[in-house]
This record gives C-alpha cells, sequence and structure tokens, in this order.
C-alpha cells in the first residue's frame, strides 16, 4: 500500500539510534547524517516535527531494576531526551535548519516550554519543532510524548525510525521465520502485544486515526524513500 503525500509529520527516533554505532550516548558524525535527511526530508515542503528518546543515555526501567525509585529514574530518562533534542538542535542548526526545541519539563535556560501555538508558528515559518521530555510525566515512554504530538500538533502521520524495517508477527532477532507486515491494523497490534510502540502510545494514535510508518532509521537514505511511499516499512492503521 502506498503512502499519500504528507503536509506534517512528527518523526520520532528512538535514542538507541543516536547512539551510531557506539555502545552507550551519542554518536555526532550519525546525529550529523540524521540532520541532513531531515533537512532533505524539509526541503521537499514537509513539516516536521521531532520527537528523540532517550534509551541511548538512561532508561527508567532500568534504573528501576537497580533499586531506583520509578519516578525518578524516570525523570532522569527525561533529562536525557532533553541532550538528545539539544544534540540533534546544534546538529540541524549546523546545516542551517532552524530548530526549536519544547521541552514537557520546563527549563528555560535550555529551551522553550510546550506551547502548542508557538509550535504551530515554528512549523509555518518553516522551523523543525523537537519536542523533548516526552510527555513531562514518570511511567510514560516517548512513544507516547510521539503520540500525544502528533495528536495535538495533527500530524498526518508518526513515522517511527527505529533499528528494525516494520512490524513482525514475531521477534525476527528470535525466529528466522517471522514475517513483516506491510499493513497492521492497530487492534491486532495491541491484541498481539506486537513491538511497535507502548500500547498507550498505539491507542492513542487508533483513536486519533494517526498512521504510524515503521522503518529502520539506520539505513542510509531510507527516510526520503519512505516518504516517497518507497523502501521497506510497515503501515499500523485502519483497515478496511
Ligand atoms: N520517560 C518518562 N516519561 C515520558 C517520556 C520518557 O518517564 O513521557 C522516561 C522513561 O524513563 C524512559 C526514558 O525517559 O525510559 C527514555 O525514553 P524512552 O525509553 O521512550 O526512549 P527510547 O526507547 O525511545 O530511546
Amino acid at each position: 500500500m502506498s503512502l499519500p503525500k504528507f503536509k506534517r509529520i512528527l518523526l520520532k527516533l528512538s535514542g538507541e539510534v543516536l547512539m551510531g554505532n557506539q555502545p552507550f550516548g551519542i554518536d555526532t558524525d550519525f546525529v550529523a547524517e540524521m540532520a541532513s535527511e531531515m533537512k532533505a526530508a524539509k526541503d521537499t515542503g514537509l513539516e516536521l516535527c521531532l520527537v528523540i528518546g532517550g534509551g541511548n543515555i538512561f532508561r527508567g526501567m532500568a534504573g528501576a531494576a537497580k533499586g531506583m525509585d520509578r519516578a525518578q529514574a524516570d525523570y532522569m530518562g527525561m533529562l536525557a531526551t532533553i541532550m538528545n533534542a539539544l544534540a540533534m538542535q546544534s546538529a540541524l542548526e549546523k546545516i542551517g535548519v532552524e530548530t526549536r526545541v519544547q521541552s514537557a519539563i520546563q527549563m528555560d535556560e535550555v529551551c522553550e516550554p510546550v506551547i502548542r501555538r508557538r509550535a504551530e508558528r515554528h512549523l509555518e515559518k518553516g522551523r523543525i519543532v523537537i519536542f523533548a521530555a516526552g510527555v513531562g510525566s514518570p511511567y510514560f515512554t516517548t512513544d507516547s510524548g510521539a503520540a500525544l504530538r502528533a495528536a495535538e500538533m495533527k500530524c498526518d502521520a508518526l513515522l517511527k525510525g527505529t533499528s528494525v524495517d516494520g512490524v513482525y508477527d514475531d521477534d525476527p532477532k528470535k525466529n528466522a521465520a517471522a514475517k513483516r507486515y506491510v499493513t497492521v491494523d492497530y487492534d491486532t497490534v495491541l491484541a498481539n502485544n506486537l513491538k511497535v510502540m507502548d500500547a498507550s502510545a498505539v491507542a492513542l494514535c487508533r483513536d486519533n486515526e494517526i498512521p504510524i510508518v515503521v522503518f529502520s532509521i539506520r539505513e542510509h537514505g531510507n527516510l526520503a524513500r519512505v516518504l516517497a511511499g518507497e523502501g521497506t516499512h510497515t503501515i499500523v492503521q485502519k483497515e478496511a
């Protein structure tokens, strides 16, 4: 199934993607590569919102597993997403793309708070808006943050750029016979607990009829290919 031409999308990158081939943290070369792919997408006239995870630095669940208070650990995870947002902002501005970071945890010295109407103006002016700190509350993830911002910014689709090339009916790393869906219904994803995004994010997209396009961002040039309706990807949507 081919994708319609989008006017405005939200691109969600997991923090892992920013590690490049490193085991941890931020690979600035890889972030620069990502930035140029985003610039190319934006130069086609697309309005771009961005949400970046924090898993390359800190995940609340991992902290909680080691005995930390879960909420405290989650706030640390949210702070990690702000660092990633600033790294991406810096890479984008280096190649002449205007951006604004809006954080769900207020941090006036480094970025703006989330103000939807201001974000609208930024997009109208051709800026990329990077939404940081997820939804701003513990026990959530940046997937939920991405779904929330995609809904409130009325994005045509949520593109999830990750390290796998779509949604499979089983874990492709463990089962060589696992099959990739071309399209799949939100309810199938939820009922079968398919690993796309967490359930609250999928449900929010379902309720607002926002298609989720899952693709590998690790392949060079893939964002442009997917936006052109090519490349390997899975579309999670309401099936007719
Ligand atoms: N987080 C949170 N609330 C949010 C978004 C993120 O508590 O709304 C925390 C949570 O601990 C999470 C971490 O920030 O593990 C990093 O985000 P996430 O795991 O979504 O990053 P990704 O897996 O996309 O790299």
